[in-house]
């Protein structure tokens, strides 16, 4: 789960970062009192849940309170990768003599925390990662130890020479890393972390993604939740307890379990196609289940063939079927679906199924063939 600005900010401030102070407004007249309560100069922010808000041309600085009502008139309302800005954040600006990335995320490689921090702030640090990866220092920490001494030296020294600004730096990493393991992050980094002509070091960038495995334990940060700004499709399959990200590529995909779900899109991938979603329907699949599976995936214009691939265990092939049934009978069904079905009640699936126009594969292999072929031809 993706968490807006504001709330990543009081997050880092709670747990000691200096963090300059701001307000969220709604219309552009609130940011007259705003921006006078904070104190002009005023950065005007939009809060949407994607990143390079900046080039988009969604934050804007303010030397006076009109100025900061005209930004936010500017501001409210602009299209920013697809989502309509609804909130602006009015936030104290600072001068900026240097800028830092600073960042945290999980490595799957050594199954813990990584702090990653780079001299080459401010920027979009996927370019950073690509064109000069030296730039970015990377630190394992061992969650039973937090951050030793010489890890910490080695990554404040190579953000500043100066010992006082390099301690205040420090201090800023360790209340990161609190964040990060407080709120069960994902993913937590300041871009930029600044550093003022008058050698203070701030936080003027907040971005959290909390990982949703966690949420049940977070139940304030759950709240927090702006569905408004996530993808309708992802919404509506969490409400149904589906587990569902969307994907660039045509094939739709119904699958039971994670592991099978992820085979299937490297297979699709193997043997040329691309997968619209991966979609894993769960342990025991209703047919409601799958109705609502076939309903986000139809919503989506790319989708030219639907794989069904379902392993039956305690998911029963009929139970898919009558989902597929139901689908047919409810859904504006407009794309070849391919059904691979097997295990748990197959031969009931496979009566209930024969004479419709399904595509039916008895293998995998098979399946993925014939629905990349399928999208193919359309
Ligand atoms: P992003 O583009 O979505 O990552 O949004 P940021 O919060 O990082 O802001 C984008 C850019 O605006 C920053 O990299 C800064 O260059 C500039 N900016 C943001 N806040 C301030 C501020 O308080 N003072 C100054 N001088 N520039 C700021
Ligand atoms: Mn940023």
């Amino acid at each position: 789960m993706k968490v807006h600005e504001v709330d990543a900010r009081a997050i880092f401030s709670s747990c000691g970062m200096p963090v300059p102070p701001s307000r969220l407004v709604l219309n552009a007249e609130d940011a007259r009192g705003a921006a006078a309560e904070i104190g002009c100069p005023v950065v005007v922010k939009a809060q949407v849940l994607v990143g390079g808000r900046g080039k988009a041309g969604g934050v804007k600085l303010a030397s006076t309170p009109e100025e900061a009502v005209l930004r936010a008139k500017a501001i409210l309302g602009m299209d920013i990768k697809g989502i309509k800005v609804e909130k602006v954040l009015v936030a104290r600006a600072v001068d900026i003599a240097s800028e830092f990335y600073v960042g945290m995320v999980i490595d799957r490689r050594s199954r813990k925390p990584l702090m990653m921090v780079s001299p080459a702030g401010g920027i979009d640090i996927e370019e950073v990662a690509r064109a000069t990866p030296e730039k970015i220092i990377k630190t394992v920490i061992d969650p039973i130890f937090g951050i030793l001494p010489f890890q910490m030296r080695r990554m404040t020294s190579a953000l500043s020479g100066d010992k006082a600004i390099a301690a205040k730096i420090g201090s800023i990493l360790s209340s990161l890393y609190k964040a990060f393991l407080g709120v069960d992050a994902s993913l937590a980094e300041i871009n930029p972390l600044v550093v003022t002509p008058a050698g203070e070091v701030w936080a003027i960038d907040a971005k959290i993604n909390i990982d949703d495995s966690g949420l049940y334990r977070q139940k304030q940060i759950a709240e927090l939740r702006d569905e408004s700004a996530e993808d309708p499709g992802e919404v509506k399959a969490r409400a149904a307890g589906l587990s569902f990200v969307k994907l660039d590529g045509s094939i739709g995909c119904i699958v039971n379990g994670a592991g099978l779900a992820m085979a299937t899109m490297d297979m699709i991938k193997h043997f040329g196609g691309e997968p619209a979603n991966f979609l894993d329907i769960g342990g025991s699949s209703s047919p409601e289940k799958v109705l609502t599976a076939m309903r986000i995936i139809l919503r989506d214009k790319n989708v030219k063939s639907i794989l069904i691939n379902i392993f039956g265990g305690i998911t029963r092939c009929d139970d898919v079927a009558a989902g597929l049934m139901e689908a047919k009978k409810q859904l504006e069904v407009d794309v070849p679906l391919v059904v691979r079905l097997t295990g748990t009640n197959e031969e009931r699936a496979r009566e209930m199924l024969a004479g419709t126009k399904l595509i039916s594969a008895a293998t995998m292999e098979e399946g993925v063939k014939r629905a990349i072929s399928a999208a193919a031809a359309r």
